[in-house]
């Protein structure tokens, strides 16, 4: 680096510059943008929350949910107005993910003003990308698909909290007839079970990592393709000293051992909660969306993971108004809803996407329909939260803050159990800064979606197992 701040890299000198990203989508695409940015840093790149001031634009984005896309197609259309002209090198913009890697060619001749394209597999790549466009490239497009055996990464953190995200796993083989994601991200491919052992060592030690979340569009199948198992990593990952939570997204009930099963019932650092997407409570339902499994199969794996573990809580997933789900199919979701008693629920409502199987099957439903069915289930659900959130009231608590928000001139602070339970507290004084913290909480208040408590015990930063 210069004495004015200029980086050589290669024959092209990158002055300091400021990055603006906006992601969309899943936690893969959220972890996939701290590649990015430990990429960027290297070429000099500081993050900016400022658009107007950005050197470079950049979308990461989601193609599995229509409000995402809609959504990044207007911002990208808005962003036009940031640059002088096509050719304009003060200004760059990128876009990344899921519908780069299925459009990127044609998002690249339909606007004039977007200057890259990048795939899933093409992350790591940003630097050459970027090399190649101040370079004087006007338009690069890569969409490639990894092409080596081994998926091998290290993770990149550019934060200073003690979570860290950590990819297991990428891809999926299920093509559930709804989903994109085996297009955008390709078959499965797992990392090696010791280099993410070794991964997670490196964060506790080197960067105080104290809680892990493993991701992967479907973890229960990680290793297969070694003869490794999923469980086998979470028991290693369980005797790393310092580590103090392990979570994990996403899982498939098809792919749920009952190893798993059992190591939820006797892990010591995994978390209470899992995330176990149903999608719909109709056995019809399911076979047309091709899950591979029916509603007493979930509900067998609910009791058996609850058996196991009787303080384990469950969030799912549903997609309401499935082409032609008649109001008896619907029925039967909210039928589920009452029997598992879920902690939360992601519901969204049907929409196809592009040269899916579902795309392609017989749908007399209005949308008015679909409206009205996710509006229903959402206010059943809601009702069953704020039922099992008011028993929490009076119990003590230990969380890990993460923020806090101003309401008022008032500061609140927030934190997340080990069940990734929400948590508001007021500080004892105004001063104090808690984030960080562990922290003992007592539930004072509860509502559908968060709880409110009062602090007990403040143990600071350091791990208290
Ligand atoms: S399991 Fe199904 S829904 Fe999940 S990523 Fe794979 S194909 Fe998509």
């Amino acid at each position: 680096m210069s004495s004015d701040g200029v980086k050589k890299v290669g024959n092209l000198s990158f002055p300091p510059r400021k990055v603006w990203v906006k992601t969309f989508g899943c936690q893969m695409n959220y972890h996939d943008t701290q590649r990015l940015f430990s990429h960027l840093q290297k070429l000099n790149f500081t993050q900016t929350s400022n658009k107007e001031e950005a050197n470079l634009i950049l979308f990461n984005t989601c193609a599995v949910r229509d409000l995402a896309n809609l959504k990044f197609y207007s911002q990208l259309g808005e962003v036009k107005h940031l640059k002088k002209g096509v050719k304009d090198k003060n200004v760059v913009v990128g876009v990344g993910g899921c519908v780069s890697q299925i459009e990127g060619e044609e998002l690249l001749k339909k606007y004039a003003h977007l200057n890259f394209a990048f795939g899933t597999d093409a992350i790591d790549q940003i630097s050459d990308i970027l090399y190649r466009i101040y370079s004087g490239e006007d338009k690069v497009f890569i969409n490639s698909w990894d092409t080596q055996d081994n998926y091998s990464i290290e993770t990149k953190i550019t934060h200073g909290s003690p979570q860290a995200f950590v990819n297991i796993i990428k891809g999926c083989n299920n093509f559930c007839s709804y989903c994109i994601v085996p297009y955008t991200r390709g078959r499965e491919k797992s990392r090696r079970l010791k280099e993410v052992v070794e991964d997670v060592k490196g964060l506790v030690k080197n960067k105080g990592i104290q809680e892990v979340t493993l991701l992967g569009q479907n973890v229960n199948s990680f290793g297969k393709e070694h003869d490794e198992s999923f469980c086998d990593l979470l028991k290693q990952l369980d005797q790393i000293e310092g580590l103090e939570l392990i979570r994990y997204t996403t899982s498939h009930p098809y792919d749920l051992s009952d190893d798993l099963i059992a190591h939820h019932g006797s892990a010591s650092k995994l978390s209470n909660h899992l995330h176990l997407p149903v999608q719909s409570g109709s056995n019809t339902v399911l076979k047309r969306m091709n899950r591979k499994y029916t509603a007493d199969h979930y509900l067998n794996l609910v009791a058996k993971l609850k058996n196991a573990n009787p303080e384990i809580v469950l969030s799912t997933d549903i997609i309401v108004g499935f082409p032609d789900e008649s109001e008896q199919e619907y029925q039967q979701t909210i039928e589920l809803l009452d029997k598992v008693q879920f902690d939360f629920i992601y519901s969204y409502k049907f929409s196809p996407r592009a040269n899916t199987q579902a795309s392609k099957m017989e749908d007399g439903l209005s949308d008015e329909l679909r409206s009205k069915r996710l509006r229903s289930l959402q206010l059943h659900q809601l009702k069953i939260q704020e039922k099992n959130r008011k028993q929490l009231v009076g119990q003590q608590k230990r969380v890990l803050v993460e923020k806090f928000n101003v309401k008022n001139g008032e500061k609140k602070w927030m934190g997340r159990t080990n069940c990734n339970r929400i948590v508001h507290f007021l500080p004892e004084t105004q001063e104090t800064d808690y984030q960080w913290h562990w922290v003992e909480l007592k539930i004072t208040q509860a509502t559908a979606l968060s709880c409110q408590g009062t602090i007990v015990l403040d143990h600071g930063t350091t791990v208290v197992s």
